[in-house]
């Protein structure tokens, strides 16, 4: 049995490893797909402090350098349970169980879904989640990108350098993202901003060919011509699984302060699959820390 069993690699879940074992626990860390989390889909991350302009892969490949160094092994499976045993904790992956005497969920949260007509069907003919992953694709082409957080301008931006034109469709008039963004966008000479507007249908043959926007002030509706459409409208948590164990609140995030804490002593939540009001990979950092030495201090007092 290990001392701690974290789920998720991303920035919460890697920092939460490295701390751990600074503190001589021995750690299972699992990761469901690949290590980095959404920080993999980041094109550039610029308030990392230490690194100046680095990209979102390349961060999180340093990090896991940095697990690696420690002497942990990354485990890859999907933890689709976690139960109270009698001296300690079992989680139950898709292929295997792990048992441990505390828990660190660092499962972060997925992007969200339009909804939309055509999102669906056009997934992977045109509609993605991830600019940096797909963008290639577009090279000299038109691509749109719906949302108006950090995510959908960094995304519109990293487009603006690969596309002949980005359009930017936000459904309202001002942007949620950082004014150093939004300023970035607007000296941007090929992206076209669509504000007041929600997508009603994406269309296309066997791929995208556009999407049909309504002005929500108006009901009017357009159709706008493009070869790719990136959704970055926010992030969903995925808890449902573990919500027999801990306390979830109103929107599916687990319920913990800042010292990561759940409803069940021994289990911790770190980075964004808690309830808290600022997501950044810096602040999921912080509650690596902050879970590890939870872990550390629950494993002293209890086992
Ligand atoms: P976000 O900040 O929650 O923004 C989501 C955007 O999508 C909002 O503009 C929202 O519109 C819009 N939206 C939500 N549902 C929609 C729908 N059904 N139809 C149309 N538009 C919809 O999400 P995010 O940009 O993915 O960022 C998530 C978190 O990560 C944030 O805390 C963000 O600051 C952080 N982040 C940080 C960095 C960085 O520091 N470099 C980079 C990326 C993300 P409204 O504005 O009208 O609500």
């Amino acid at each position: 049995m290990k001392d701690v069993a974290i789920i998720g690699a991303g920035a919460a879940g890697m920092t939460a490893a490295i701390y751990a074992r600074q503190a001589s626990l021995s750690v299972t860390l699992i990761e469901g797909y690949v290590c980095g989390g959404q920080m993999i889909g980041a094109p550039f991350v610029e308030n990392y402090p230490g690194y100046g302009s680095v990209s979102g892969s390349e961060l999180s490949v340093k990090m896991l350098e940095d697990v690696e160094r420690s002497g942990i092994k990354i485990t890859y499976d999907t933890v689709m349970k976690i139960s109270k045993e009698e001296n300690g904790f079992l989680l139950s992956g898709k292929t295997e169980d792990y048992r441990a005497r505390s828990a660190i969920i660092a499962n972060g949260a997925s992007r969200r879904k339009l909804g939309c007509l055509g999102e669906g069907e056009f997934f992977g003919k045109g509609v993605s989640y991830c600019a940096v992953c797909d963008g290639g694709l577009y090279k000299n082409k038109r691509a749109a990108v719906v949302g108006g957080g950090n995510s959908a301008l960094e995304d519109a931006l990293w487009l603006s350098g690969i596309c002949d034109e980005v359009y930017l469709i936000h459904r309202r008039g001002e942007f949620r993202a950082d004014e150093k963004l939004s300023l970035l966008v607007s000296e941007k000479k090929n992206i076209k901003k669509f504000m007041f507007r929600t997508v009603s249908e994406i269309i296309g043959d066997d791929r995208v060919t556009g999407a049909r926007l309504e002005d929500v002030e108006s009901g009017k509706l357009e159709t706008v011509e493009c070869d790719g459409i990136f959704i970055a409208i926010g992030l969903k948590p995925e808890n449902k699984r573990f919500e027999d164990i801990v306390e979830l609140d109103h929107y599916g995030y687990i319920r913990a302060g800042e010292d990561c804490l759940t409803s069940h002593s021994g289990i911790f939540a770190a980075g964004d699959t808690r309830s808290k009001s600022f997501r950044q990979i810096v602040t999921a950092a912080a509650d690596g820390a902050a879970a590890a030495r939870g872990a550390v201090e629950y494993i002293r007092s209890n086992c």
